[in-house]
């Protein structure tokens, strides 16, 4: 007898494949698909709508694990920070940020991150390993049920790069996007990337409409490479060419996130060389004050200094926002759990 499996671990097309085996009809697929992610049944019995025969086969064959709550935090204006088991053991945290209609959830994609960027918590974790899928679905899943609201928004920008987990990643925002689970947008799930160009070039071919962030942090080579050590091996004219082939298979504008690192990137110099790079690349950009991890050797900018850099940017033609800090009384940036959970 093969061994016994997480169902959880089935997408729509593993789930199809199986059941076709069985000579079972697709409406099963969606049945099944919704009484693990909609419904939150851990139990196959309870399965009502699929005959007994098949849920007692079901039962042979698999069974219902999920992740754990490890911490949730309540910051003051709204937004949750938890922190998760997953089946082995690692811990990976996700924020529930509520914005009026918008009820959004950043999610990870990987147990911490290789690439190293200097400002940034997850960072300096270290890469452990992806998250499959499932794990990464069971975030929203558990978030969605713990807030008992619908989850209309999610971002991948919690720890990791998503397109180093890429197909993980798609398989994730697929099953948000379909109907009979979390009835997510696909243009509402935002895939967060530090610029690894292959990605972007697999994500212009995908048939839904991700959409796509790309961290820049600097339009000068040199300082982008100090800041995110990635952009030696991705560097900034390719990946121009990179968004703007995104931007015409795919028509659709890119958010560029630009952390404000005070002296360091917020110049004049910096802003002439933001205004070229995105010269004609349809986009927003979101401007994040740096939010101070241990270690890093920058402070945050004050709010006179937000306000200037803010200013100065909304002279581009294209959308400048500033994200408002949500959770910061919970340590609400990147990484920033995970990494004070491993010095404890
Ligand atoms: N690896 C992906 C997604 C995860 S990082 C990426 O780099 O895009 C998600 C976002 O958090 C990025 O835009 C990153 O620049 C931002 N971030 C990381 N550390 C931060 C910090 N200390 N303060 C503010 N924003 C931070
Ligand atoms: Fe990794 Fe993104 Fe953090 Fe850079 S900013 S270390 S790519 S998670």
């Amino acid at each position: 007898m093969p061994e016994s499996k997480n169902l959880l671990s089935l997408d729509r097309r593993a789930l199809k494949e199986y059941l076709r085996q069985l000579n079972e009809k697709d409406f099963r697929v969606d049945q099944i698909l919704n009484w693990l992610w909609d419904k939150s049944e851990n139990n196959i019995e309870n399965f009502s709508n699929i005959p007994k025969s098949l849920r007692n086969l079901l039962k042979e064959e698999f069974y219902i694990e999920r992740i754990k709550l490890e911490t949730a935090q309540h910051s003051a204006d709204g937004s949750i920070k938890f922190l998760f088991s997953l089946l082995d053991g690692e811990k990976v945290e996700s924020v529930y940020i509520p914005d009026g209609e918008r009820k959004t959830v950043c999610v990870s994609s990987q147990v911490g991150c290789a690439l190293g960027c200097l400002f940034c918590a997850t960072g300096k974790l270290g890469f452990k390993r992806n998250l499959k899928f499932y794990e990464i679905a069971e975030l929203v899943r558990f978030i969605r049920d713990y807030v008992k609201e619908r989850i209309t928004n999610v971002v991948f920008m919690g720890m990791g790069e998503p397109f180093l987990n890429y197909d993980e990643v798609i398989r994730a925002s697929r099953l948000f996007n379909d109907n009979h689970t979390f009835k997510i947008g696909a243009r509402k799930i935002t895939l967060s990337t530090s610029g690894i160009i292959p990605g972007i070039y697999r994500l212009a071919e995908e048939k839904e409409q991700f959409k796509l962030a790309v961290s820049l942090n600097s339009a000068i080579q040199s300082k982008r490479e100090y800041l995110m050590p990635i952009a030696k091996k991705y560097n900034l004219t390719d990946l121009r060419k990179a968004i703007m082939y995104y931007f015409t298979r795919k028509r659709r504008w890119v958010t560029f996130e630009y952390i404000q690192i005070p002296r360091l990137n917020d110049g004049d110099e910096d802003i002439k060389a933001l205004e070229a790079f995105i010269e004609d690349i349809p986009c927003k950009i979101n401007l994040i004050p740096y939010n101070p991890v241990p270690g890093a050797p920058f402070r945050a900018p004050t709010e006179d200094e937000i306000k200037k850099f803010h200013s100065k940017l909304l002279k581009f033609k294209y959308t400048v926002t500033l994200r408002k800090s949500r959770g910061r009384d919970i340590k609400g940036a990147c990484g920033q759990l995970a990494y004070l959970k491993s010095k404890e």
